[in-house]
């Protein structure tokens, strides 16, 4: 018999799959170590957990897991239109913002077309431009920011969507507004450009891409439950767009793509302004210790707008290796063409304490050494 790869889509054949984070447990299995000795700093995750107002919805509501989800998330849908001065037709869910990066693939990109992002940029979408058989064309960042202008020099008649993480993830770093102006002043109606804020929510000053969606322009921006909400494994996404944009996606979504559950928290999540300041003073603070520290160990790193900070260490895949022994999980960054790199999500102070101390232990830098 042929192999089965001779019937599968050809795209598949040489498909890189998403590298998650090492989880939890199964490093703690490796190591032979309770898993609450594990320190995990690996997929920015919120080191407080979930909205406790999340918690609490989630345990009311689990006696009703038997019905169908509400397909349309109208109370979600609303709540979240309410938040932002738009209408819930402005609006779409995911499960997770993945699902809706998948959705505008399915939408707008078929076999030959291409995307245009930034060299460094949040691997999924490539991931997913390569399953429908689209190119990825990906602009200089020799500084790993986004530069505007190359996304723009870099777009091509088969362009159908232009992809901007802001902050981007891995390299945290962000585009401010008066880039963005002048981007949407030159880029062709033709193209959907996603802004991609999985992190807004962290930004002192965010800039304003709302208004290209309320001035109906073929702009959508990405947000989610995932990261500051801390229910990144209720999966929870959304996507913010004038309504005929999001008409056209809701027809690439299946009916009950979100869980009745992850609908639920996110609605509790979304009033939870206590966590969601709690949680970004942490990581406000674990950001400027993890950079005072990095410094002191003359490391060059980014210390990023996100929840996470990127660090060249020498050898990525190695200290990854050498931290993991001490029970640290960091992620290494050679799938980003980043080598020398470690990015670090920002954790408690406890978890960033322990995490240094490994560090300077694998670096062979002691405190004050600098
Ligand atoms: N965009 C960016 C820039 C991200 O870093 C992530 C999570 N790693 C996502 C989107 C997807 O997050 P989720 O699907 O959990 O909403």
């Amino acid at each position: 018999m042929d192999s089965i790869w001779d019937l599968a889509s050809q795209q598949l054949r040489d498909l890189a799959v998403y590298e998650p984070g090492k989880p939890i447990e199964e490093t703690a299995r490796e190591l032979g170590v309770d898993p609450s000795e594990v320190v995990k700093l690996a997929s920015n995750e919120n080191p407080l957990g979930p909205s406790p107002k999340a918690i609490t919805a989630v345990q009311n509501a689990i006696g009703q897991a038997q019905l169908y989800p509400d397909g349309g998330a109208f109370y979600l849908r609303e709540a979240l239109a309410k938040r932002l001065g738009l209408a819930r037709g402005n609006l779409i869910l995911g499960a997770g913002s993945n699902e809706i990066i998948e959705f505008l693939a399915h939408a707008f990109l078929r076999a030959d077309d291409n995307i245009v992002t930034s060299k460094h940029a949040f691997v999924a979408y490539k991931l997913v431009a390569k399953l429908f058989g689209a190119q990825t064309i990906e602009a200089p960042s020799p500084d790993f920011r986004h530069h505007l202008d190359a996304i723009l020099a870099a777009i091509t008649p088969r362009t159908r969507l232009v992809f901007i993480a802001n902050p981007n993830n891995p390299t945290g770093t962000l585009v401010s507004q008066e880039e963005i102006d002048q981007f949407m002043s030159r880029v062709p109606g033709t193209i959907v450009t996603v802004f991609d804020e999985a992190y807004y929510e962290f930004l002192d000053d965010p800039p304003d891409t709302l208004r290209y969606v309320k001035d109906g322009r073929n702009v959508i921006v990405l947000r989610t439950f995932s990261k500051i909400h801390g229910l990144a494994s209720l999966r929870v996404g959304y996507g913010i767009a004038r309504p005929e944009l999001i008409a056209v996606l809701q027809k690439t979504r299946q009916p009950f793509n979100v869980t009745g559950i992850g609908q639920i928290a996110a609605l509790a999540a979304l009033d939870d302004q206590d966590h969601q300041a709690r949680t970004k003073r942490v990581i406000d603070e674990g950001r400027v210790y993890l950079s005072n520290e990095l410094r002191s160990m003359k490391l060059e790193f980014i210390p990023g707008t996100g929840n996470f900070i990127m660090a060249d260490v020498g050898d990525g895949r190695a200290v990854f290796q050498e931290l993991l022994a001490r029970r640290i999980i960091v992620r290494p960054m050679r799938g980003y063409d980043l080598a020398p790199w470690v990015r670090i999500t920002i954790g408690t102070m406890e978890q960033n304490r322990k995490c240094v101390a490994a560090l300077r232990e694998v670096l062979k830098t002691a405190p004050g050494s600098a």
